[in-house]
């Protein structure tokens, strides 16, 4: 039998708070920030200095399972530009940026 839309956004789901929480994700995720040196990247394009939110992938995880810890695939933003940056993508991450915010939590 076909898997409804329901298991399989259920399986989807699991899999993602897994990697969210993966000793993997964290290391990328530094690597990531110290290369941007915790600062949003959208931001210092504009010329401004904004303390990072979260780290984002520029190719969803969703769609792109393969390039989740490319480190080239990431990018530090401030929630602003990352609510841009998801808005760009299509709307359809909603679930994946709970996970992104949640994922991310530090105290510096
Ligand atoms: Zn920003
Ligand atoms: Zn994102």
């Amino acid at each position: 039998m076909p898997k409804t839309t329901m298991q399989r956004r259920y399986e989807y789901d699991k899999e993602a708070i897994k990697f969210y929480n993966s000793k993997a994700w964290e290391t990328c995720r530094h690597i990531r920030l110290k290369r941007d040196f915790y600062l949003c990247q959208e931001c210092l394009r504009q010329n401004k200095i904004t303390v990072y939110d979260v780290v984002h992938h520029i190719k969803p995880y969703k769609d792109y399972p393969e390039l989740a810890l490319d480190v080239d695939n990431l990018i530090s933003l401030c929630h602003s530009c990352h609510g841009k940056a998801e808005s760009n993508v299509g709307g359809m991450n909603r679930r994946i940026n709970i996970f992104e915010f949640e994922g991310n939590q530090e105290i510096f």
